[in-house]
């Protein structure tokens, strides 16, 4: 079969003849039909330090799929040949602390997807079919595809209600669009997000923002303050990976409120805690992966039944072999989600 591949340990990927693979025992092989890009990625792509010091070549990329259910390994019950699924990208050993305590995504032995084990960018993967989700019916392939990224948004914006709040987030990529979204439909009074993209920023009224700023035209500390009759938001969504839109983010967010941190950091941040944190009395949380599989359930519901439409987000759709124009267009800004299809 043809699949994007780290071949070896410099920049970019080839897309190269590998064998096929047979699902283990226990394991469900998926044909892909639909599977997107994410930041993740493009790191891989650029083989930047996080790469690096993780990622093992030759290796098959890519996390974000949906397909179809094409042979079952021994021993595989509850999922037919045929059946239209996706996955958690998450592998968990199951009998951690964290695992039996049902916190998969904080399993103590977590590999992950097209990171530490052959991935998605292929016309073929063999996945445990305790990670397999079926998808809904009235899910096509490209939107199901994001159900992965959907799941993070879904536990950063739902870590508290937003219902009556007002919601700042930080960074309009891929998972702040999504945030947007989600904080309208679960009833939040205002969302404002900034994004130095032009681009990203536009997507974001349509995704559903009533406030998208840029904070390299200007800072974004009088506008939040005057949407906020001088008080600052309720709730902080960090999902930009950039320090200084943390920091703006703490300091915009009224004492007692509540901070969701998705985004990742290439170097520690530093937050001045008596400051911003202790002495505002804030609640932070620490968000990573989504939970298997509550989360599903509700990107699913959410999706299925139409509450929240992804497609906006969705900017491109590729052949798998043109994937340096989608990693182009991602180191560019230049999109919103990205769909490969073998
Ligand atoms: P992305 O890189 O596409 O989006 C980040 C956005 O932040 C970009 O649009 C960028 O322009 C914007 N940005 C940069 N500087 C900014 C600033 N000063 N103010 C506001 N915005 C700024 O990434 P994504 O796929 O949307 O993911 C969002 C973040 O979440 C990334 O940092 C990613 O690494 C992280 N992530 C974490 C997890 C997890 O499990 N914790 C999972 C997925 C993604
Ligand atoms: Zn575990």
């Amino acid at each position: 079969m043809m699949a994007v591949v780290k071949a070896e340990a410099a920049l970019g990927f080839s897309y190269i003849e590998v064998a096929r693979p047979r699902p283990g025992s226990g394991e469900v092989l998926v044909k892909v039909k639909a599977a997107s890009a994410c930041g993740t990625d493009s790191l891989i792509y650029d083989w930047e330090p996080w790469a690096e010091g993780r990622v093992r070549p030759p290796r098959i990329v890519g996390h974000e799929f949906a397909g179809e259910v094409a042979a079952l390994g021994d021993g595989v019950t509850g999922v037919d040949v045929g059946q239209r699924v996706s996955a958690e990208s998450h592998f968990f050993c199951g009998t951690c602390p964290q695992c039996l305590a049902g916190s998969q995504e904080v399993c103590h032995n977590l590999r992950i997807m097209g990171v530490d084990t052959d991935g998605a960018f292929a016309e073929y993967i063999a996945v445990p079919a305790a990670n397999i989700w079926l998808n809904h019916p009235d899910i096509p392939d490209q939107v199901a595809s994001l159900q992965e990224p959907f799941g993070n948004a879904v536990d950063t914006v739902l870590a508290e209600p937003v219902s009556g709040k007002r919601v700042l987030i930080a960074g309009a990529g891929p998972i702040g669009l999504m945030c947007a979204a989600l904080a309208r439909a679960f009833g939040a009074i205002k969302v404002i997000i900034s994004d130095p993209n032009e681009y990203r920023l536009e997507l974001a009224h349509r995704m559903g923002a009533d406030i998208a700023l840029n904070p390299k035209v200007s800072p974004i500390t009088g506008p939040v303050l005057s949407a906020t009759r001088g008080e600052g938001v309720d709730v902080f969504l960090s999902v930009s990976g950039n320090p200084k839109a943390l920091i703006d983010g703490l300091t915009l967010l009224a004492p007692g409120g509540r901070a969701s941190l998705l985004g990742l950091y290439n170097k520690p941040a530093p937050i001045p805690l008596n400051e911003l944190v202790i002495f505002k009395k804030l609640r932070l949380y620490g968000i990573t992966g989504r939970k298997v599989f509550a989360t599903w359930q509700t990107t699913s519901r959410l999706l299925s039944s139409h509450k929240i439409d992804l497609k906006p987000l969705i900017t491109h759709e590729l052949r798998l072999d043109e994937f340096d124009k989608g990693f182009e267009l991602m180191r560019a800004g230049r999109c919103g989600k990205t769909i490969f299809r073998p």
